[in-house]
């Protein structure tokens, strides 16, 4: 331990403590251990302004146009928040009232995504989507291995069928549970599973395909009624009945208040379970995510878990323990304050501002859109052929120096030489922000496109979509 450190936390007296005024006293005024943890105290106003300034070395959430999770809830969310940072959502029989609010709220999205029997199906909350896919990923292994034993057939094998174009959880989900990942490829003219092809990955080992709602990489749709048309060709050929699971985490939070008229959910017959996350287009900060059932037929007996509740029956299925139930009576509290046409308005507001970036940055000269941000309120763009002295690489640099993150990544594997940049716009990217964030990067690219010469190779930096 070097002398300095031992300087900087020893005690201070009581007088120093009262008198010294902040940043001119011990902890503020020294350099702490970053790996270990302090032998002595401090007092909590100190503390509490070292790690409050260290956080704003990040970046402003609200400028943080990568991230797709909520950054914005108003003054009651706040409080409710407050007042429950301290439940356990996994102690059921030790806060029956937010267990109750929590099989509300999974029932109130499975009513939304028309389920078929409201009485028969089953549903949970999750710290966020990358649970619940886990949970609708294991389900239909689970079904697959249960059918397959009963047939006494093989159980060594089982693939997923997905779009290279999926979420990392997917990938996740794959290797923890021994799963082989089946990927159609992301190409120019299938930029989404759309269906194309999907023959020649079903085979008697598949567990199911994922249908994404709302791709990470443009903000497509996957059409998952072609994809489920798809699938019922394939049973008439060879009797393979392969389900569907829609990795609904932005959009299952969308279509139905924004495109009524799209049939993705439990309308469509092949579709067993959706998953999304409370935290993005639920509008909730994060950690919650939800799963729901077509029926509990399709949500196999032995992934779920009796807890008693009440001096009754809970029934629970999770990867989590312990997590937090205040992001639950968040979300429930958006229910009742939003209603449907709330969720309506605050999503086509979003969209509204999604279409208008798109459609001028579209109109600049050097960009042409991937997508428009007219499904889910995420769009991407790419550059022209045209050779310039600049990339999106470089925009991306720009606008970060004036603190908007807007990050620039590859298209996923057979894709990967296409470059793109992508916004995601959220309740709080206002009209007139969004009109702030149009003027710089039109001024950036100004400034760009008056380069003499190529900014060098080596200067430039990846970043990651996801
Ligand atoms: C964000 C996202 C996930 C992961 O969700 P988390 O809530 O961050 O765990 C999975 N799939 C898709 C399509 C996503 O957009």
């Amino acid at each position: 331990m070097s002398e300095m450190y031992r300087n900087a936390v020893e005690k201070p007296n009581d007088a120093e403590l009262q008198i010294s005024p902040v940043f001119a006293r011990r902890g503020e005024a020294t350099s702490l251990p970053k790996f270990s943890i302090p032998d002595d105290m401090m007092s909590g106003e100190t503390a509490y302004q070292i790690v409050h300034d260290e956080a704003m070395l990040d970046g402003n959430s609200r400028l943080n146009l990568a991230t797709f999770v909520s950054t914005w809830m108003d003054d009651h969310a706040q409080k409710i928040y407050a007042e429950s940072a301290d439940k356990n959502m996994i102690d059921k029989d030790e806060y029956p009232a937010t267990a109750t609010i929590e099989d509300r709220c999974w029932r109130m999205i499975a009513d939304l995504w028309n389920v078929p029997d409201p009485t028969d199906t089953i549903g949970t909350s999750t710290i966020g989507s990358s649970e619940a896919c886990m949970l609708g990923g294991l389900a239909l292994k689970r079904l697959w291995q249960e059918r397959r034993r009963a047939e006494g057939k093989s159980t060594e094998t089982p693939n997923l069928i997905l779009s290279a174009g999926v979420q990392v959880v997917w990938e996740k989900f794959c290797n923890y549970w021994d799963v082989e990942a089946r990927y159609i490829p992301v190409t120019e003219e299938h930029l989404v599973l759309d269906g194309y092809e999907l023959e020649k990955y079903v085979d008697e080992n598949t567990i199911g395909v994922v249908a994404i709602l709302g791709q990470t990489y443009t903000g497509l749709y996957e059409p998952v009624k072609e994809i489920a048309a798809k699938l019922d060709e394939i049973q008439a050929s060879t009797g393979l009945d392969v389900k569907i699971h829609v990795d609904g985490a932005s959009g299952a939070m969308v279509a139905p208040f924004c495109q009524p008229e799209l049939e993705w959910d439990f309308k469509v017959e092949r579709v067993n379970s959706i998953s999304t996350s409370g935290h993005k287009y639920g509008l909730v900060y994060p950690g919650v995510g939800w799963v729901v059932w077509r029926n509990t037929a399709v949500c196999p007996e032995s992934l779920i878990f009796h807890v008693s509740y009440l001096g009754g029956d809970m029934p629970t299925l999770a990867l989590n323990f312990s997590r937090p139930g205040s992001q639950v009576l968040l979300q429930y509290y958006q229910f009742l304050r939003l209603g449907r046409e709330g969720y309506r308005l605050v999503q086509q507001g979003s969209i509204d501002v999604a279409t208008y970036l798109s459609s001028e940055i579209g109109a600049m000269a050097p960009f042409e859109l991937v997508s428009k941000g007219d499904t889910i309120p995420v769009f991407a763009w790419r550059m022209t052929t045209e050779k310039r002295n600049w990339d999106l690489y470089d925009l991306a640099d720009r606008l970060r120096m004036r603190g908007w993150l807007v990050p620039a990544y590859p298209m996923p594997d057979d894709l990967s030489g296409m470059i793109v940049q992508r916004i995601v716009v959220r309740l709080g990217l206002s009209q007139d922000l969004a009109s702030l964030l149009l003027d710089a990067i039109k001024e950036e690219v100004t400034f760009l496109e008056n380069l003499s010469a190529p900014i060098p190779r080596e200067k430039k930096r990846q970043a990651f979509s996801h």
